[in-house]
């Protein structure tokens, strides 16, 4: 069974990178689903072990982020409630041998880090708390010093076949040594991920590129703990008008792009393909979406995301929308609903679900619409010329025919006053669309005025 996971660290709002790296997760699992058959598993991970700074508001907002999305989760977990399980973890670990104590402070590393890079030598941390002698780490401690640990990597090759860079290997003689536990007694990120992969049964791992030498790290820390490697996919991080897309940067929160009127799938329908060569699909659905996604096609380059790409596609997505689909949105936002024949007559002319309201106004007030002399004479001609029985898709243009042959008019000096005197706008939906959804009483009225 495929397993995925989505661990995001409740520090901020999520932006633009974060729901990339969730949608994709979904979207693998969900291919594979459709090409198999079996179900799969989706589990969210809050990350908030820095308790300092996660706040209850950022993991409601992931929750509320998600489920915009339509993105749904079988487990949740938190790493706050499993610290047990990563000391007992530590403790196994520590017994064996393959995690050891150190002392330096964050300036000494510094300093010895400043000193390597001077002699030309890459940063790689020298494993001196490995040398020190048992009466040396007492004499540390007397002096008031805390041991923070790190897990010993083996100096040899380790590699994986990543779903999107392909073939990756590093040699753990380049790396350091990653810490563990802080001088606190706090664990950095690097090993209860390991724990919780294991743990959860996670066969994939789709994150940024920004891990993948942490991927050399956690493979051995896997093979250390004598669990099943997972299947890691690296997709390159997106790059903007600020550069690299960080947590910092919130002027891409999702709660901001949904404000500003980002349908869920216009993020999903963008982000399925940025990074790769194939075409913007608009899709209804993330199972629609599915059916095209493979996570082999993104590339290595860093695909450029300008937030003017999602206002350019939501119109598309909005558009087509089915009727009930955009019902459902209207009652979540406390708007009346429309019907099919309104749908059809406004949707070319829609950016976004919040424009729908004012043609629903527009269509179902009782508002009369300000002429001009002439323009009134003549729409008060043209209703007297309106085409007995139901108006449907041809009325409008039996009527003006026979409007334009009575009257003489053509043109824009023939259709703008009609369209100014049914909705009091320069511009809008085609009227012979509108005329059907008006209905002869409200047409009548209005080229009355
Ligand atoms: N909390 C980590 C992050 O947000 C998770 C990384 C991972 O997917 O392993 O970067």
């Amino acid at each position: 069974m495929v397993s995925v996971r989505f661990a995001p660290s409740p520090t901020g709002y999520m932006h633009i990178g974060n729901l990339r790296t969730a949608l994709l997760n979904y979207l693998f699992a969900l291919s594979v689903q459709k090409r198999t058959g079996e179900k799969f598993r989706f589990v969210l991970r809050m990350d908030d072990t820095d308790t300092e700074r996660s706040r209850p508001e950022y993991e409601q907002a992931v929750y509320e982020d998600m489920r915009w999305l339509g993105i749904s989760w079988d487990r949740l977990e938190h790493q706050s409630a499993r610290l047990d399980r990563y000391r007992q973890v530590l403790e196994e670990l520590k017994q064996r041998g393959l995690v050891y104590a150190c002392y330096e402070t964050a300036e000494e590393l510094e300093y010895k880090r400043r000193r390597q890079r001077a002699r030309g030598l890459p940063p790689v941390y020298d494993r001196s708390g490995l040398k020190l002698s048992p009466e040396e780490k007492n004499e540390l401690e007397a002096q008031g010093r805390r041991p923070h640990y790190r897990f010993m990597l083996e100096h040899k090759e380790t590699s994986w076949d990543d779903m999107v860079r392909g073939h990756c290997s590093y040699n753990g003689a380049h790396l350091s040594d990653p810490i563990i536990v802080r001088e606190d007694g706090t664990f950095p990120y690097m090993l209860p991920s390991v724990i919780d992969d294991m743990d959860f049964g996670i066969t994939h791992i789709i994150r940024g590129e920004d891990h993948v030498t942490n991927t050399a790290v956690q493979i051995q820390m896997f093979e250390a703990l004598g669990a099943k490697i997972p299947e890691f996919g690296h997709p390159p991080l997106l790059t903007g008008h600020e550069g690299k897309l960080s947590k910092r940067l919130g002027s891409l929160s999702s709660r901001e792009l949904r404000e500003q009127g980002i349908e869920p799938m216009t993020i999903a329908c963008l982000l399925a393909r940025l990074g790769t060569s194939d075409p913007v699909v608009v899709c209804q659905t993330l199972e629609e979406l599915a059916d095209h996604f493979d996570l082999t096609h993104f590339g290595r380059a860093q695909p450029h995301f300008d937030t003017d790409d999602l206002f350019k596609l939501n119109p598309r997505v909005v558009r087509s929308m089915s009727l009930p689909a955009v019902n459902a949105r209207l009652k979540e936002r406390g708007e009346p609903e429309i019907s099919a024949l309104f749908w059809a007559a406004v949707s070319p002319n829609i950016d976004q679900i919040a424009d729908i309201a004012e043609w629903e106004r527009i269509c179902s007030s009782d508002e009369r619409f300000s002429l001009n002399e002439q323009d009134r004479l003549f729409c008060r001609q043209a209703a007297a010329l309106l085409p007995s029985g139901d108006f449907d898709e041809t009325t409008f243009a039996v009527w003006t025919a026979v409007v334009k042959a009575e009257t003489g008019r053509k043109g824009r000096d023939l259709f703008h006053p009609i369209r100014l005197a049914l909705t009091g706008r320069e511009q809008g939906p085609e009227l012979k669309m509108l005329l059907p959804v008006l209905g002869r009483q409200k047409t009548i009225m209005r080229l009355q005025g």
